[in-house]
């Protein structure tokens, strides 16, 4: 048995990237594991603990950090903190399955750094600044403070695009979602 590959998906928030990954896992045509990591926020309506996220205490993490059970951890906004567990992706590859994560940019390229070429990492981009900005503001779930915040931080994480392997343009979200699965597929075969 091949040892599974990781995938690594990061974007601005409003990118799109969590309707993409969705839309793949649902479909099923990869071997595909979500990688659940643990945060220190407080769960969302209809998110589920172990399913979305493990949801841990602040002293929780803290503990988890101490003892080394994070393969990557960071503080994504102020005192709230997420983190790839160890034996979530170890297990899965050990038992060769492949192993998509949802993380931040400098989480991604963390695991590109420990993992290497077993992991492929893709940022998914928005087309410009300024539509991500009408994005936040049409999904109307954010005031203009967060909105702001959001866009500031969309700006940092596009500078650090150049450093992922792949990039994908969310213009068109059916073409997006075809071009990931095509760089998934070229990965998971190579
Ligand atoms: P949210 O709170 O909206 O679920 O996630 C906020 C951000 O944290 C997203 O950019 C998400 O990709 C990132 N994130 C989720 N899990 C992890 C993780 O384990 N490590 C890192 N570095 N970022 C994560």
């Amino acid at each position: 048995m091949s040892q599974g590959k990781i995938i690594v998906i990061s974007a601005p928030s409003g990118s799109g990237k969590s309707t993409i990954i969705n839309s793949i896992l649902e479909e099923g045509c990869f071997d595909l594991d979500f990688s659940v990591s643990a945060t220190n926020r407080n769960p969302r309506p209809g998110e589920e603990d172990g399913v979305h996220y493990h949801f841990l205490s602040t002293e929780e993490f803290r503990n988890a950090v101490d003892s080394g059970q994070f393969i990557e951890w960071e503080e994504v906004y102020p005192g709230r903190y997420y983190g790839t567990l160890r034996s979530e992706i170890d297990r899965m590859l050990r038992h060769g399955h492949n192993v998509i994560l949802d993380i931040d940019v400098r989480g991604a390229l963390n695991v590109k750094k420990i993992y290497g070429d077993t992991a492929r990492t893709i940022f998914i981009a928005p087309p410009s600044i300024e539509e991500l900005r009408r994005r936040l503001e049409q999904r109307g779930t954010d005031d203009a403070d967060r909105i702001a915040t959001r866009v500031g931080r969309a700006a940092y994480e596009i500078n650090l695009a150049p450093e992922f392997d792949e990039r994908v343009v969310n213009d068109d979200l059916d073409t997006a979602i075809a071009r990931t699965k095509e760089l998934i597929s070229a990965h998971i075969d190579n």
